[in-house]
């Protein structure tokens, strides 16, 4: 029987791909996405299209408010940054970070495995996404692995040995659209945007969209774009 593993997805390029890399490896996948007040819900979207796309054996929204907490340009009424340069989205943490977002959404993820009885968790964070997000860099999974096994029943009566994987940590964007196409993924299905024009199309300009640019041009691949009107 296929071991269950829960996949962290959003709909963008990257948990896309990740939830490609988990069934590849013979995992029974569980997507976990987030509605958590973030400013459009294309993603979710995305991310339902995704999951049915990519066999998910269950997909599940969970709803977080953030945005009651805010402090981020996803989540509060602050612009995101449109137009930067390739240099200034390579540094700093950027006003796009959402306060402890990936630990919130691993710690439902864990929850979640310790009900299925499954010991293995999977995010898309990259090597591109750490320069800028201190919840995206190899020594953050690595200590949340650690607190998996500490914080649960099934770590400290070792019935489960929990593990995060993220299997993109080491590539760039050029490196994840082609790893996602060897396994089949229609990037047509995925969105980047954070922030969407008012007649819904993506807006070129923001972070997210100019690395996914910047992504298939240099995989030397046209965008697919997104094929669906929501
Ligand atoms: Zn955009």
């Amino acid at each position: 029987m296929a071991r269950p593993a829960v996949v962290l997805l959003s709909g963008g390029l990257d948990s896309t791909t990740t939830l490609a890399i988990a069934r590849s490896l013979g995992y029974e996948c569980h997507a976990l996405s987030f509605e958590y007040g973030q400013r459009h819900e294309r993603e979710l979207a995305s991310a339902r299209r995704v999951a049915a796309a990519l066999g998910a054996a269950r997909h599940l929204t969970l709803r977080i408010d953030l945005g009651a907490i805010g402090g981020s340009a996803l989540t509060a009424d602050i612009p995101v940054p449109k137009g930067r340069s390739a240099e200034d989205i390579a540094h700093g943490v950027p006003v796009t970070y959402v306060p402890a977002r990936n630990t919130i959404f691993l710690s439902h993820a864990l929850a979640w495995a310790e009900v299925l009885g499954a010991a293995d968790i999977f995010i898309g964070v990259n090597v591109l996404d750490a320069s800028g997000y201190p919840d995206c860099r190899p020594e953050y999974i690595a200590a949340f692995e650690h607190l998996a096994n500490l914080a649960t029943r099934a770590g400290v009566e070792g019935r489960s040995r929990f593990r995060v994987h993220a299997p993109l940590i080491d590539l760039g964007k050029a490196g994840i659209i082609r790893r996602g196409l060897e396994l089949g993924v229609d990037f047509a299905l995925t969105w980047s945007c954070y922030a969407p024009e008012p007649d819904g199309r993506a807006c070129g300009l923001c972070d997210a969209c100019q690395l996914r640019k910047k992504g298939f041009a240099e995989a030397g691949l046209p965008d697919p774009g997104s094929g669906f009107a929501i």
